[in-house]
């Protein structure tokens, strides 16, 4: 689709505008071409880092993710977005910041969607499109870093100078050809290594990417059958997500209060988790990102986490968890139980 070129130039400022409006706080446009990081997610997979995840390792998904073209051939140009979360006080943990409010898929899409319309008005005709937040077969951070948003830090998150790495990334594949915005070139890391350091199961990999399988989470979320033992301990008390190479990065500190910051959810009393019914884990997590877990899978999690901090007066509701009809809490309650009796055998 041929615009004259000054024309696609105001048109590529006011949809930037469009989506600072919407609340989005970086925008950059790339082009539709093969993502540099290809060859290192491929890699990835290869050696089995990605776990369970297996969707993301047939040949659609890597042919998707190798050439953005196969999920819309007409696409020329790449709008990438992110889209701000607050970050938890460095004490309140369990529950990665970005779950505690509600499921950004909802939240983000419906945004996408209005910045797609406003270029369909503003251009007076329809656009080959596509859209994603998240789950797309799309290698979001390599795109991106191309699009100037920042670069992919050793923790492999995105991370951009003035917002740290709290936001939510999101892409529009557009069949019109606006032009690129400058790579993101300069590596801020530096010599830093905190977050390898942070991580408590040493999942950071020398190549920027993570062995997903030791990632809590991986573990808390994607994982559905039972943690490794071997694991567990090192979960601490995260029940859903983890925020820990993020909390250690210094470019966070620079993070910024957002829209979409207030807590929605009050953080867990683990104890009062693991009593949730499935009707009343349906309710509580109606509107959360947290249903991705199951009941199941949450109430599992909650157990380990008991298992790692919890105390004598938490064994009455771990017994009551050994008795769901859910074998995976049953099991990792039990697990939990025998934690609490050996780090307190007189009490
Ligand atoms: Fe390690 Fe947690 Fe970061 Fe995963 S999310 S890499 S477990 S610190
Ligand atoms: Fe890079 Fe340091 Fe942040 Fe890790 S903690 S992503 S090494 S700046």
């Amino acid at each position: 689709m041929r615009i004259k070129s000054t024309a696609l130039n105001n048109l590529k400022l006011a949809i930037k505008e469009k989506a600072r409006q919407l609340g989005f706080t970086l925008a950059g446009v790339t082009a539709c071409k093969e993502p540099a990081h290809y060859e290192t997610f491929s890699a990835w997979l290869d050696k089995g880092h990605h776990g369970t995840m297996q969707y993301l390792a047939d040949e659609k998904s890597r042919a998707r993710r190798a050439d953005p073209k196969q999920i819309l051939p007409e696409c020329k140009s790449i709008l990438v977005l992110a889209y701000p979360y607050a970050p938890l006080p460095q004490d309140a943990g369990k529950i990665a910041s970005y779950a505690l409010n509600d499921d950004y898929h909802d939240v983000l899409l419906s945004k996408l969607k209005q910045i797609v319309s406003f270029i369909e008005e503003t251009l007076g005709h329809t656009i080959p499109n596509r859209y994603y937040t998240d789950t797309g077969p799309i290698l979001e951070r390599d795109l991106a870093q191309r699009a100037g948003l920042g670069w992919i830090g050793k923790n492999s998150m995105l991370i951009n100078p003035t917002q740290g790495s709290y936001f939510f990334l999101a892409e529009i594949l557009l069949g019109i050809d606006l032009e690129s915005d400058p790579v993101f070139e300069t590596d801020h890391c530096g010599t830093c290594t905190r977050c390898i350091q942070a991580c408590p199961t040493q999942c950071i990999l020398p190549n920027r990417t993570l062995d997903a399988r030791r990632c809590i989470s991986y573990l808390t979320i994607e994982l559905k059958d039972d943690i490794p033992e071997d694991l567990r301990p090192l979960m601490q008390d995260w029940i859903f997500g983890c925020d820990i190479c993020q909390q250690a990065c210094p470019w966070n500190r620079f993070a910024q209060p957002s829209s979409f910051a207030e807590t929605k959810i009050p953080l867990p009393i683990l104890t009062d988790e693991l009593g949730l019914t499935p009707s009343a884990f349906n309710q509580r997590f109606k509107l959360s990102p947290i249903k991705r877990a199951k009941r199941r899978g949450y109430l599992r999690n909650v157990a380990v986490a008991l298992g790692n901090t919890g105390s004598v007066k938490d064994i009455p509701a771990l017994e009551q968890a050994m008795q769901d009809d859910e074998p995976l809490i049953q099991k990792h309650a039990q697990w939990a139980k025998a934690q609490i009796i050996k780090r307190h055998p007189h009490e």
